[in-house]
C-alpha cells in the first residue's frame, strides 16, 4: 500500500529560483516571489481590505510550497491594524519541504525572518494527513493537508473567503487544475468567496465558471500580461451555514475528553459549563496514574492509524502550547517502544515503516540488538520507537487544560447529569433531584459509556470494558528509559510507581482482582522478560468506553426517534445541538 506514503520535495534551483524537477516548473515568478504573492494572491482576492472588521477570515490554498504566499499573507495581516480577529489558512501540499530545506529557502526573504522561523519551529513531521499549527498565540491557524489534492480537498470542511490557486502551470501539472478539483471548490466556498491565480488558461476559467465563479482577467505580475480573479456568484442559492449566535456550551464529563473539549471551546471564545458527578476532574478511567501517548501503525495505513496519527501529533503540539509535558503537567516525552511479538511481527513492523516512508522523527524501526541495549533485555525481536511518544498523568493534564480555560469555564462538580430536555434555548440538563444544572444551545457528551444513560442516547453502540492496571514500585523493576508496549505495557515511574496493564474484561466489577494482576504480570513478562515481581499487588480499575469498531464517536448525535431518509451518513437525522466525544 502506498496510498498514504508522503514523498517530500527535493530542493533545487534554476537561475536562483526554487525549482521542482519532477514538474519542470519553478515555485514562483522569476520577477519576485514575494511581490507575486502580494500582487496576484493578496491583491487578486481584495486583501487586506476584505478581512477588515471580520471576526475570522479563511483562505484556502492549493500548493503550499515554501509557504511564501502564507508568509506574505501573515505579514500583511499582522501589519493591518484593522485585521480580522482570526486568520484561518488551509493549504494542501503533496510534496512538503523539510524544515531544513525551508530554512535555506526562507533565507532569501530576510524581511520575513521572524515569521518564517516561527513557521519552521512549528513545522509538522512529514507524514500524510492534516496538521494544525497555531501561530501568533492562536490568532493565526494554519492547517496543512499533506497529500494529493484529489484525496485532500474532499476532506476539507471550510467556508473559504478566498482561494489561492498556486499549483505550478496547468500545462505542467494538470492534476492540480482538473475540472473536478476546480468546479468543486464551490463546496467549501463562503457566499462571497473570491479566487486568484496567475493563470488565465481557458480550461481553468471554464471549470471555475462551471462551479459558479465569475472570472475576470486583470493585469498580471511582472512579465505576465494577465492574471485571473474570480468571485463566487452562482445562479443557484449557495448553502450558508450560520455560525452559532450564542457561543455557550455544556460539556458533560470531566475526564480527558471533556477537559480537552472545554479547553478548545474556551480558546475559540465559548463559555463552557463543565458538569461532573465527582468533586474533581479525572476520577474514572482518566484517573489512572499514567496514560501512554503513542500512535498506531498499520501496514495499510487504515483509518484508525490515520486518525490516531493525526490525534497523537496534534496532542503533542497542543501539550507544548499548554506549557509542556513534565512542566505544565506530569509526564515525560521519553519515547515509546512498541515491541514485536516474534520475528515475523518484527519483519512486518520494519516493512510498514519502509512501505509508508515514515520519517525517523515520527517512528524508527529498531532491531532486537538495539532494543536489548535500550531496555536491558535479551533476545527481543525488534520494535517501533516513537521518539515523540511518552506518558502523562491524565489528571494533571486535565487540570492544566481546565486552567487554560480561564474565566470562560464554569465548573459544576458534584453534579450528576441525569436528563436532557429540549428547550427554546437548546438543552436543559437536570440532576437526579430534577433540579436544573445548566442550559445552553449546545451540549457535548464526554462521559464515556454513561452517555447511554439518557433516553435520547441509550441506543448508542457503546460498551464499557473493564481494565485493571497493576501498580509496581519502580525500584523492583529495571530502569528503562522509555515506555514499553507490546501485548501489554509498562510505563516509566509516576511518583515512584510504574503502571503495568491492562486487563480487558467484559464485566462491571470495580474491585481489584488477583486474576487480573496475574494477567498483568504475564504482560509484564512479555515486554520486560527479566523483571521479577514478587510483592503484594496494588492497582486501579477503570472502564474503557468502546464502540464496535473501536473508533471514537465524535460529532452530532443521531435522533433515534426519526426515520432515516437514505443510506448515506448525511441522511441520518441528528439531534440539533447535541454532540458526542465518546
Ligand atoms: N504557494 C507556494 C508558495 O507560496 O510558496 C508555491 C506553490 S508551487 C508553485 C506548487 C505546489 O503545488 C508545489 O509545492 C507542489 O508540490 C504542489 N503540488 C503539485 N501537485 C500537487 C497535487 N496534485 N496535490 C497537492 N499539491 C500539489
Amino acid at each position: 500500500m502506498t496510498a498514504h506514503r508522503l514523498q517530500p520535495a527535493t530542493l533545487s534551483f534554476i537561475d536562483g529560483i526554487p525549482y521542482a524537477g519532477s514538474y519542470g516548473d519553478v515555485y514562483h515568478s522569476d520577477d519576485g516571489g514575494l511581490e507575486q504573492a502580494r500582487h496576484v494572491f493578496l491583491g487578486g482576492n481584495g486583501l487586506p481590505e476584505r478581512w477588515r472588521g471580520r471576526e475570522r477570515f479563511t483562505i484556502v490554498e492549493t500548493g503550499f510550497g515554501l509557504g511564501l504566499n502564507f508568509l506574505a499573507t501573515w505579514q500583511a495581516w499582522r501589519n493591518d491594524p484593522r485585521r480580522s480577529n482570526k486568520l484561518h489558512y488551509l493549504a494542501i501540499e503533496k510534496h512538503p519541504f523539510s524544515a531544513q530545506d525551508l530554512a535555506q529557502l526562507h533565507a532569501m526573504w530576510p524581511e520575513l525572518a521572524s515569521l518564517s522561523s516561527a513557521l519552521r519551529d512549528a513545522w509538522p513531521v512529514l507524514v500524510a494527513g492534516f496538521h494544525r499549527i497555531e501561530l501568533d498565540a492562536g490568532s493565526v491557524v494554519l492547517t496543512l493537508a499533506f497529500g494529493d489534492i484529489a484525496d485532500s480537498l474532499p476532506q476539507v470542511d471550510a467556508a473559504a473567503d478566498a482561494f489561492y490557486l498556486d499549483g505550478f502551470a496547468p500545462s505542467k501539472n494538470p492534476e492540480m487544475w482538473s475540472p473536478q478539483v476546480l468546479a468543486r471548490l464551490n463546496r467549501i466556498a463562503a457566499p462571497d468567496a473570491t479566487v486568484a491565480t496567475y493563470t488565465v488558461s481557458s480550461a481553468v476559467r471554464q471549470a471555475l465558471a462551471q462551479g459558479g465563479f465569475i472570472c475576470e482577467k486583470r493585469p498580471g505580475f511582472g512579465r505576465k500580461r494577465d492574471m485571473l480573479a474570480a468571485h463566487y456568484a452562482p445562479r443557484w442559492q449557495p448553502q450558508v451555514r450560520p455560525l452559532p449566535a450564542v457561543r455557550d456550551a455544556i460539556v458533560i464529563g470531566a475526564g480527558i475528553a471533556g477537559c480537552a473539549a472545554s479547553e478548545r471551546l474556551a480558546a475559540r471564545g465559548w463559555q463552557v459549563t463543565l458538569v461532573e458527578r465527582h468533586d474533581r476532574p479525572a476520577q474514572e478511567a482518566s484517573g489512572n496514574l499514567a496514560g501512554i501517548a503513542m500512535p498506531l501503525l498499520s501496514r495499510d495505513d487504515n483509518i484508525s492509524s490515520r486518525l490516531l496519527r493525526t490525534a497523537f501529533l496534534y496532542s503533542v503540539g497542543r501539550w507544548e502550547a499548554l506549557g509542556g509535558i513534565g512542566r505544565a503537567f506530569a509526564g515525560e516525552a521519553c519515547g515509546v517502544l512498541h515491541l514485536a511479538n516474534d520475528a515475523a511481527h518484527a519483519q512486518m513492523q520494519r516493512d510498514t515503516v519502509d512501505a509508508l516512508g515514515l520519517p525517523p522523527d515520527f517512528v524508527r524501526w529498531l532491531d532486537g540488538v538495539a532494543v536489548d541495549a535500550m531496555t536491558g533485555s535479551a533476545g527481543t525481536h525488534g520494535a517501533w520507537l516513537f521518539p515523540r511518544g511518552g506518558w502523562v498523568t491524565p489528571s494533571s493534564l486535565c487540570a492544566a487544560m481546565l486552567d487554560a480555560c480561564g474565566d470562560r469555564l464554569q465548573r459544576r462538580f458534584v453534579s450528576e447529569a441525569m436528563s436532557l430536555e429540549r428547550t427554546a434555548a437548546g438543552w436543559l440538563v437536570r440532576g437526579g433531584d430534577g433540579n436544573a444544572i445548566a442550559e445552553a444551545p449546545v451540549v457535548i457528551l464526554a462521559n464515556g459509556s454513561s452517555a447511554m444513560s439518557f433516553p435520547q442516547t441509550q441506543a448508542l453502540p457503546l460498551c464499557a470494558i473493564r481494565g485493571q492496571v497493576t501498580h509496581v514500585p519502580a525500584d523492583v523493576l529495571p530502569d528503562v528509559p522509555v515506555v514499553l508496549c507490546g501485548e501489554g505495557y509498562v510505563t516509566r515511574p509516576a511518583n515512584g510507581i510504574c503502571c503495568v496493564g491492562a486487563s480487558y474484561d467484559f464485566d462491571s466489577d470495580r474491585q481489584l482482582r488477583q486474576a487480573s494482576h496475574d494477567e498483568n504480570l504475564a504482560r509484564l513478562a512479555q515486554v520486560l522478560p527479566l523483571a521479577k515481581v514478587d510483592i503484594p499487588m496494588a492497582g486501579r480499575v477503570g472502564f474503557r468506553c468502546a464502540s464496535p469498531d473501536r473508533l471514537p464517536l465524535v460529532g452530532a448525535l443521531p435522533d433515534m426517534c426519526l426515520p432515516i431518509s437514505g443510506s448515506r451518513l448525511r441522511d441520518v437525522p441528528r439531534l440539533p445541538g447535541l454532540y458526542g466525544l465518546l
